[in-house]
């Protein structure tokens, strides 16, 4: 049981997922971890700490940080020992995309070993990890198509990776390609979406949210949404 919290819109990012992991550290506190889109430079800041959600705050805390999209989470280990390498979000080969996951991938082993085949190099043990490098390799068959990037590209990507995943998950997603945009879905694990004044709050539990706003939809089983500032659409 972990926690996750996302956020796309217009005020900073850093302070709602900071507010919402510490609602969120009843579901874990092996490591804690968010990573945001750099508003000027379009590239993902990661940051992670071992141990309690004060670690990370700790460590952050003379950062600038600057960003109003990003994804959080507080863990408790399924796969991979506490450890700041198995410390989510995690990150694929290009540093383009980061994920962060509630829940286990029960056929990550078959998933990671074909992917190790082609090459990719992993950085941690969780079942996770297997998650951004193949939301990569998506994105990479899709730019064949030559279509113009944008976080429904993120969306086909992510519903395509889902689709092989075995296991009860939630998930939200991070994509350089396409900066304003989230990606999240569930499966058998919760995940929430709270419609706030200028910014969409994603977490696994309403205490996460409800500093922002008391109106808050309720994803359903095996549905997917992207959101970005200025709405949501959800499969
Ligand atoms: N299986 C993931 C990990 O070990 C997520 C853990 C969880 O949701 O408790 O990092």
């Amino acid at each position: 049981m972990c926690g996750i919290v996302a956020v796309t819109g217009y005020k900073k990012a850093l302070p709602l997922l900071i507010n919402g992991l510490k609602k969120l550290e009843y579901r874990g506190y092996d490591s804690a971890g968010v990573a945001i889109i750099n508003t000027e430079t379009k590239n993902i800041i990661c940051n992670k700490a071992e141990g309690k959600l004060k670690n990370l705050i700790n460590s952050i805390s003379n950062t600038k940080i600057d960003g109003t999209v990003g994804i959080g989470h507080t863990r408790w280990a399924t796969h991979g020992k506490p450890k700041v390498k198995n410390a989510h979000p995690h990150i694929d080969s290009s540093g383009k995309v980061a994920v962060v996951q509630n829940g286990i991938i029960e056929n990550y082993q078959e998933l990671k070993t074909n992917l190790e085949k082609e090459g990719i190099v992993f950085n941690s043990d969780t079942d996770t990890e297997v998650i951004p490098h193949l939301i990569q390799k998506e994105l990479i068959a899709l730019s064949q198509l030559n279509l113009k990037n944008n976080g429904s590209t993120l969306l086909v990507a992510v519903r395509n990776v889902i689709s092989d995943l075995e296991g009860s998950y939630a998930l939200a997603v991070l994509w350089a390609g396409a900066p304003d945009s989230l990606v999240v879905a569930r499966k058998q694990a919760p995940l929430i979406i709270g419609l706030g004044e200028g910014e969409f709050i994603c977490a696994s539990d309403t205490p996460a949210i409800a500093n922002f706003t008391n109106i808050i939809l309720p994803m359903e089983d095996e549905e997917i949404a992207l959101l970005n500032p200025l709405g949501i659409e959800i499969y």
